[in-house]
């Protein structure tokens, strides 16, 4: 969008602004409900471990083109089975990374555990994938999604955005919109994705084995993983849930007879990692070494070694590249569908490729954002900032990174309700990320579930790169379908 042209705004689901009495109040009323309905997370600033804030959210649910929508929660099954299929792609992640690991150690030490586990065969066969498929929508094709990213490891949210839809009908119906509910899809996010691992659990086959969660060393994201937990506790009261960190994993953490991975008394059935995604969840060999433990393991993990390197965003970068999609999807359209949502992604490795990106880069940069293989935020350059980041670099060292053409999204406008924030809250200019959950389990050879399991939407203001809701410049919502 050229800077001259206001970006267009969606129409909202409610008439702005509301009168300052009536604001005051539904806000206040909204908040206490985030809070006694666990749309909550522990403060970064003031950490307690007894108390919580609400997590930021949105008054009312912003608005979302409905086909859309609707095309993303078709497209999942299809995501699904393209990462387990890239996952189980070794020449495939062996190329793709090769330049990569030379100058990223983090995918490297992942890459690693990935030969080791290649050469001495899969103790599990089996993986559960419990996946999110970010999107924006793109101004310049129609609103057409065009795909941020996609996570194979600690996707969250699935907890709280199941919460978060109950939140924004009650402010609707406060409001006198009752009759708006039927626009905001139901999300089972939360159900589906604990049902995932329930059926991983069945696979494993055995009565008295656990789930294990591996969390943070401190989780701020507390409600969205107690969810999880206490979902599956009390539908399923006979499996045991377990959270333990990479370094208690270490200490405790042993294989019996047959490679289970035995934590005390407890055989681990399920791994769900919340945590192990970035660098700092590591903080010596022994946090390694437990991740290489856990791999070996009959346990099945979500994720498996080789579904975390299907996430990295190199994968990604390649995976858009003209027929690449042919070698894991047999359908035509079904290519021709997921084709569509991939924006421009480029290679920087240090070949004729990645030099021509690299000089593309230098000449436009405001097209761009350029992306180091993290998790979790915060780690991307974006627009007049990226010659000066590459210009640091050596040529291998760009390696490490790709290249992302800026998608342009429509923007809303709404009330952001944050802890600590103006009340009562301003109406501030925001653009809205979804991301839409799938949950696949299957071996090299077979995929025994296939699914679509809810949905998260993510607003941010619309002058912000990012919206961290941890960070403070994002927000949970749902989305309004239009
Ligand atoms: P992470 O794995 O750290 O979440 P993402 O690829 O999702 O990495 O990038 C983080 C955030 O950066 C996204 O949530 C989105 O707000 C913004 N972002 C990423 N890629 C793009 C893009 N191509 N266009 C616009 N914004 C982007
Ligand atoms: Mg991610
Ligand atoms: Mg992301």
């Amino acid at each position: 969008m050229s800077s001259e042209a206001p970006t267009p705004v969606l129409r909202g689901c409610i008439k702005l602004p509301l009168a300052e009495d009536e604001l005051l109040e539904i806000t206040a009323k909204a908040k206490d409900y985030a809070l006694m309905h666990g749309a909550a997370m522990r403060s970064k600033t003031t950490f307690s471990p007894d108390t919580l804030n609400f997590a930021p959210f949105l008054l009312v649910p912003s608005s979302f083109p409905r086909k859309e929508f609707e095309k993303a929660v078709a497209l999942q099954p299809i995501i699904n089975r393209l990462m387990h299929n890239v996952a189980h792609d070794e020449e495939f992640i062996t190329t793709t990374l090769a330049e990569t690991i030379k100058v990223d150690e983090f995918t490297a030490n992942l890459f690693n555990i990935y030969r080791k586990v290649l050469a001495h065969g899969f103790t599990q066969a089996y993986s559960i994938g419990l996946l999110r498929s970010d999107y924006l929508a793109h101004l310049y094709e129609g609103c057409a999604i065009k795909q941020v990213e996609i996570n194979t490891i600690a996707s969250s949210f699935g907890g709280i955005a199941t919460h978060l839809v109950p939140l924004q009908n009650f402010v609707l119906s406060e409001l006198g919109h009752a009759e708006k509910l039927k626009n905001m899809p139901k999300n089972n996010a939360l159900a589906g994705l604990c049902d995932g691992m329930v059926k991983a659990w069945d696979i494993y086959g055995k009565p008295n084995a656990v789930i294990l969660f591996i969390i943070e060393d401190v989780s701020y994201n507390i409600c969205d993983q107690r969810f999880h937990e206490f979902y599956i506790r009390e539908t399923y009261p006979h499996i045991k849930v377990l959270r333990r960190t990479l370094t208690e994993v270490h200490r405790e953490g042993k294989l019996g007879l047959s490679k289970e991975l035995l934590l005390g008394p407890h055989e681990v059935a399920v791994i769900y990692f919340r945590a192990g995604y970035e660098p700092g969840h590591y903080h010596s060999q022994n946090e390694w070494d437990a991740r290489y433990l856990m791999e070996t393991s009959l346990a099945i993990k979500s994720p498996s070694i080789q579904y975390h390197l299907a996430g990295t965003k190199k994968v990604q970068q390649a995976l858009a590249q003209p027929s690449v999609l042919e070698r894991f999807i047999n359908d035509p359209e079904e290519i021709k569908a997921v084709g569509k949502i991939f924006t421009g992604l480029y290679s920087l490795d240090d070949n004729d490729a990645g030099n021509a990106s690299y000089e593309m880069a230098l000449r436009t940069p405001e097209k761009f954002v350029l992306k180091p293989q993290r998790e979790g935020g915060g780690n991307n350059v974006y627009g007049v900032d990226i010659p000066d980041a590459l210009k640091r670099m050596t040529r291998v060292e760009r390696s490490a990174w790709i290249l992302m053409d800026l998608i342009h999204p429509p923007l809303t406008k709404g009330y952001m309700v944050r802890p600590g924030g103006e009340m009562p809250p301003p109406i501030v200019d925001m653009v809205s990320e979804l991301g839409i959950f799938g949950v696949v389990i299957g071996d090299a050879d077979n995929i025994v579930h296939n699914y679509q399991a809810g949905h998260m939407l993510r607003t941010k203001l619309s002058t912000a790169n990012e919206g961290g809701v941890a960070a403070g410049l994002g927000a949970l919502d749902s989305p309004y379908l239009i």
